[in-house]
């Protein structure tokens, strides 16, 4: 048998007679970047994030760019975020001049530890960006609580997470921004990149439709420097549609993560800590990824690789050990939580689509490891 880590296919044939004449219709209409299909995008992800506004951007990585330069993060501010993240959250602080700084995880969420993240701030701290990775929020109530009393920004890398909930409340409602990502393999991909910034702030949401296309308003007047961060047509109406699947899809993904506990806890995986298995916190995890611990992480994942299971090692190295990020000055053992997590856990399939013969037969094979010794 074969089981892939994603299987885009599937989704797409599920929703071709749906998508094909909403992209036609954009490519009739000629009207490519930005316009009523971006508008129509955007309104249905505030609503459904629960947010006042929200602003389409090129991808994920521009929606964090954005959101820092509409808050004048550059050289010489700090932002606080985790090292246990995909490279476009700190490579973002970076690249505005800004320095990232890290607080190490929480060893059962592997989002950022808010208990940790006081000692970290200095008078140049400007914002502090959790991350809800795999697509469990950020524990918000003390990130939020210490942000509010320091003054201090909060962005949310919800790249991962559009849909997730802490105590009822979603993912890019809680800061004052929230960054998600249309990458294909997210849980509401698009057909190429795309992102989009969620606000609760009308003047902030303004800033970032300003930013997005050059800083300019009126056309050609420039009180600001932006980019060209805007979201196209044909991106947008691929959202659109694909967000009516998406609480389908997510209950797809959150049954599928209910089997693996049960199989792997059948199967006697679990006992003595060989398989840890994600634990859920938050009020709503999306099951981005499933990610367990395991000894032998690579072995492990050789071992499925020959029997034709896809896997994926979500991250294997922490931020503050990339060579990049040499000049910050850390090394190994200085964020001994996250560096644990990048030689641990690896990710099994969980897209919607996987029937319970493919589940069954990824623990079969774990097992099947196991047994080797
Ligand atoms: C995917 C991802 C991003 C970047 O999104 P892109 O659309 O690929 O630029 C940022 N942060 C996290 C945590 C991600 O998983």
């Amino acid at each position: 048998m074969n089981v892939s880590l994603l299987d885009l296919k599937a989704q797409y044939a599920a929703i071709r007679d749906e998508i094909e004449p909403v992209l036609r219709e954009v490519v009739e209409s000629q009207y490519f970047i930005l316009g009523p299909k971006v508008q129509e995008c955007e309104k249905a992800i505030a609503s459904y994030c629960r947010c006042e506004r929200a602003v389409g951007v090129t991808s994920g990585t521009d929606a964090l760019l954005v959101a820092m330069m509409a808050e004048g993060i550059g050289p010489g501010d700090e932002v606080i975020t985790t090292p246990y993240t995909f490279f476009a959250t700190a490579g973002s602080i970076a690249r505005l001049g800004a320095r990232p700084v890290f607080v190490d995880i929480d060893p059962v969420t592997f989002n950022i530890n808010p208990a940790l993240i006081e000692a970290k701030i200095t008078s140049k701290t400007r914002a502090i960006m959790p991350v809800h990775l795999y697509g469990q929020m950020a524990d918000m109530d003390p990130i939020m609580e210490i942000a509010n009393r320091r003054g201090l920004v909060v962005i949310e890398d919800a790249a991962q997470a559009i849909g997730s909930e802490y105590k009822g409340r979603r993912a890019g409602s809680i800061g004052q921004y929230g960054c998600f990502s249309f990458f294909p393999s997210k849980n509401l991909g698009c057909f190429g990149d795309g992102g989009i910034v969620t606000t609760n702030d009308a003047a902030r949401a303004d800033k970032l439709s300003i930013l997005r296309a050059h800083g300019s308003k009126p056309k050609y007047y420039h009180k600001i420097i932006g980019g060209n961060f805007r979201l196209d047509a044909l991106q947008a109406a691929v959202v659109t549609v694909k967000l009516r699947h998406l609480d389908k899809w997510t209950a797809g993904r959150q049954a599928n993560a209910r089997r693996y506990d049960r199989l792997l806890e059948a199967a006697g995986l679990t006992k003595n800590g060989r398989v840890v298995l994600p634990k859920v916190v938050a009020s709503r995890h999306i099951f981005n990824q499933y990610v367990i611990r395991v000894p032998r992480r690579d072995e492990l994942q050789a071992f499925l690789k020959d029997k034709g299971v896809g896997t994926e090692v979500y991250y294997p190295v922490p931020m503050h050990l990339q060579e990049c990020f040499a000049y910050l000055g850390h090394k190994p053992g200085a964020f001994p939580e996250s560096e644990k997590a990048a030689r641990e856990t690896v990710a099994l399939p969980i897209y919607p689509e996987l029937t319970d013969e493919q589940a069954a037969y990824v623990v079969e094979c774990i097992g099947a490891f196991g047994a080797q010794g």
